[in-house]
């Protein structure tokens, strides 16, 4: 079959090598000069950066994605896991570095906060029972149809934690804001508010501090060029500064797409193209419906995020890999991400530091920090071009205040990424960062499947599909669209 797949972020690339290894001919059209979407990197004056994704969770899919399409991960890609996972730095001076050991997590705790070290680990069986749960009925399994549906549990689904929110199951385990603060932010792996949405997101921390968290070797962007050379050694052909402009249909059956003013026929078309871009504007009205456009452009979109690249000439010995600096106010901030829609006058600073485990990634004596900081996803209620340059001044005489003395002398690079460019660069529904927010109970349901109802042969992939967003998750989403082309176009 002759197949066109609409962009090159992750989603489309583990796709275009899924459907490659079956045999398929599949040509993959990319907006931007190169492959990777929101998994992308800058290079400059010695220093090296990933802009999206520092963190890789659940490599196991990577791993299958690999396994399917005839070879091996670690041939290709060197998974470091990080010891500790994450150092996380409260406003009182309290620093606590989390492991995947559990015990030595337990350890670190009992030193500022003792009565709680026991609920830390209570609270991972929680969410180790959540996974169990949840993992093969929600995340592993297209829920397109009946059968699939026959998957789901009925009596375990109840077992899932939907009818509280995460900030209220959480708070029913500990006491101290230490620990509050620090299994609610999980929620945030898929842009999602802790204080609304349900508490089956408790599953997240299990799969970061029972599972793994894990760096590549050279950068998170090794990735997407390890996918990008996959698929070219399966034969994908790929076309860049190609932006796809429409979906052609005839009779609800999909014929082909346009780019650069020129129409390519396909038997299939699979669009990693964000669900919402793709429903709203590359096909035509004619067979989408006023009340299918109404409803997707409901879809509530997951944050952004603010990100600042700082090149520095030297080095914080206080940071490790992964670092959090945590707000005073923590559902304040989240009051002002998602209700107010403006950024937090507070905000808790991430910051990845990948020369501590990658020394290359800056001149010698130098160091490379990642900052982000979650922000609204666009609308009226904040002017990017007229607060960015202040917003960025506050995020770094923050850091100062926190332990990085005189950052601002030390930068000698810098870059500033906002949620204006998530969406010009990447089409991103509103500059979001992790497809489709998690904010209510029936989010699962209301994602768009990995195919279209109304149009056959439309595909979809990408965080902003089933089941959501995040490197794992978006490529779980190439094999459930695999599946259903496989269950829909191959059988009579
Ligand atoms: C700052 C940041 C930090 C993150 N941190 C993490 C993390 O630590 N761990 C993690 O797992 N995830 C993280 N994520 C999320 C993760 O990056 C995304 O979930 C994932 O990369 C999304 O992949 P995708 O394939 O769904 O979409 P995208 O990456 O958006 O890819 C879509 C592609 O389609 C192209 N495209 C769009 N429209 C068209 C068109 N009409 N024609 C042609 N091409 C088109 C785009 O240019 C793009 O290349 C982070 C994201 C960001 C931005």
């Amino acid at each position: 079959m002759k197949i066109s797949v609409i962009g090159a972020g992750i989603g489309g690339l583990s796709v275009a090598c899924l459907l490659a290894s079956k045999g398929h001919h599949v040509s993959v059209f990319e907006k931007n000069s190169r492959v990777g979407g929101k998994m992308n990197l800058i290079e400059a004056e010695g220093f090296r950066f990933d802009t999206g994704p520092s963190l890789l969770t659940m490599p196991h899919v990577l791993n299958k994605l690999f396994q399917v399409c005839g070879t091996k991960l670690e041939d290709h890609l060197e998974l470091i896991p990080l010891d500790p996972l994450c150092r996380y730095f409260y406003k009182d001076g309290t620093v606590f570095d989390s492991y995947a050991d559990r015990a030595k997590s337990m350890e670190e705790i009992s030193t500022f906060s003792d009565s709680e070290s026991k609920a830390y680990s209570e609270f991972l069986d929680h969410s180790s029972k959540l996974y169990e749960k949840t993992a093969d009925a929600f995340i592993f399994n297209p829920l397109f149809d009946l059968n699939d549906l026959k998957e789901l549990d009925l009596l375990s689904f109840f077992g899932i934690d939907a009818f509280t929110n995460v900030s209220k199951r959480v708070d029913s385990y500990f006491k101290s804001e230490y620990l509050r603060k620090f299994f609610k932010r999980f929620t945030t792996y898929n842009g999602s508010n802790p204080w609304v949405a349900p508490a089956t997101l408790n599953v997240i921390p299990h799969v970061e501090l029972d599972q793994g968290g894990y760096y590549v070797k050279g950068g998170l962007y090794k990735i997407a060029e390890t996918l990008f050379w996959l698929a070219g050694s399966l034969g994908v052909e790929f076309q860049f500064n190609a932006e796809v402009q429409r979906i052609e249909t005839n009779d609800h059956t999909v014929t082909g797409i346009h780019s650069n003013d020129e129409f390519y026929p396909a038997d299939l078309v699979v669009s990693n193209s964000d669900s919402t871009e793709t429903i709203l504007h590359l096909l035509p009205d004619s067979v989408i419906s006023g009340s299918k456009k109404t409803k997707q452009s409901n879809i509530e979109p997951s944050c952004s995020g603010f990100v600042l690249l700082l090149g520095l000439n030297n080095k914080y010995e206080e940071l490790s890999h992964h670092n959090i600096f945590f707000s005073g106010d923590y559902e304040q901030e989240f009051n002002q991400i998602f209700s107010n829609k403006v950024m937090p006058d507070d905000p808790t600073i991430y910051v990845a530091n990948t020369s501590h485990t990658d020394p290359k990634h800056a001149p010698k004596e130098g160091s490379n920090l990642f900052v982000l900081i979650n922000a609204p996803y666009l609308s009226d209620s904040y002017n990017w071009k007229k607060e960015a340059e202040q917003y960025e001044l506050k995020v770094i005489t923050e850091l100062e205040k926190r332990g990085l003395n005189d950052l601002r002398d030390h930068i000698v690079f810098k870059e500033r990424i906002t949620p204006v460019d998530f969406y010009d660069k990447y089409r991103s529904n509103k500059g979001s960062i992790y497809g489709t927010s998690s904010n209510s109970r029936m989010s699962a349901f209301l994602r768009p499947r990995n195919k279209s109802r109304e149009i056959d042969g439309l595909y979809f992939v990408g965080g902003s599909t089933h089941p959501g967003g995040g490197i794992p998750l978006v490529v779980q989403s190439a094999f459930n669209a695999l599946e259903l082309i496989e269950r829909y176009e191959f059988t009579d």
